[in-house]
């Protein structure tokens, strides 16, 4: 039996699906990331022409049955299309970035509201920011973003016995491996110094502080970011991360 779903989302991610249709992924609101397939949407007469665009904000009707994976879009308005960061080729390669973490790290299905909202306030940002503030907002979101993926930095102490961090001259021993700060005694081959404010900003980033990074702090936390990811979230590589120079 279908169910109609209504629902509101992020098009995190499309894919062409044979001559005409795409096949989305979308981040709604209550019902987390869900997969739609939009039937004849690329001829250019579709009523759902232009809808389906990354990152737009929808509203959506649905089919949904059980045992599929992928359910038919019925209909999709365009609540939001973010034409401010549209218009510029580096906010879209920066709001593809996070598409893409959430596109690639969340489960099928399941809801997910923290996600959502960390997307919502994201893309409220990046509409808001000037060029200069975009690369700070970036690498401050995707450490947001890792707290919701369960791999959160351990900052507090040494991550694997809990003494104090070593380091010296105002740096903390970080050890990517380990994903968090180590003592004397647990240093690593992966081990890189973080200046204290960086490991100050992240504690407090995590505590849900607006996001304030400085140049240093987005600096230090973006020569660690790709491998941390490929070591605790299944080999993450994101592509459009190559493409956000
Ligand atoms: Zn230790």
């Amino acid at each position: 039996m279908a169910n109609i779903i209504k629902c509101r989302g992020f098009v995190l991610n499309t894919m062409p699906f044979k001559e005409s249709s795409l096949i989305a992924s979308v981040l709604t609101n209550n019902l987390g990331k869900v997969k739609l397939l939009a039937k004849g949407i690329r001829r250019p007469r579709s009523k759902m022409c232009g809808a389906m665009e990354r990152f737009n904000f929808d509203e959506l009707i649905y089919y949904k049955r059980d045992f599929k994976e992928i359910y038919t879009l019925s209909d999709a308005v365009v609540i939001d299309s973010y034409s401010e960061i549209r218009g510029d080729p580096y906010k879209v390669s920066a709001a593809v970035v996070l598409c893409e973490f959430y596109d690639r790290t969340l489960p099928a299905e399941a809801p997910d509201r923290a996600s959502f909202s960390e997307l919502t306030r994201f893309l409220k940002g990046l509409k808001k920011t000037g060029r200069t503030g975009v690369r700070a907002l970036v690498v401050g979101h995707l450490c947001r973003a890792l707290s919701g993926s369960g791999v959160m930095p351990h900052l507090n102490d040494c991550v694997r016995c809990h003494r104090p961090a070593g380091g010296g001259n105002g740096r903390l021993d970080f050890s990517v491996m380990a994903g968090g700060v180590v003592c004397d005694k647990h240093h690593d081959d992966t081990v890189i110094g973080l200046s204290q404010q960086t490991v100050k900003t992240l504690v407090n980033l995590y505590r849900g502080a607006p996001l304030e990074l400085s140049d240093n702090a987005v600096r230090e936390i973006e020569s660690f970011m790709v491998d941390y990811m490929h070591l605790h979230l299944n080999n993450l590589n994101l592509r459009s991360l190559k493409h956000f120079k």
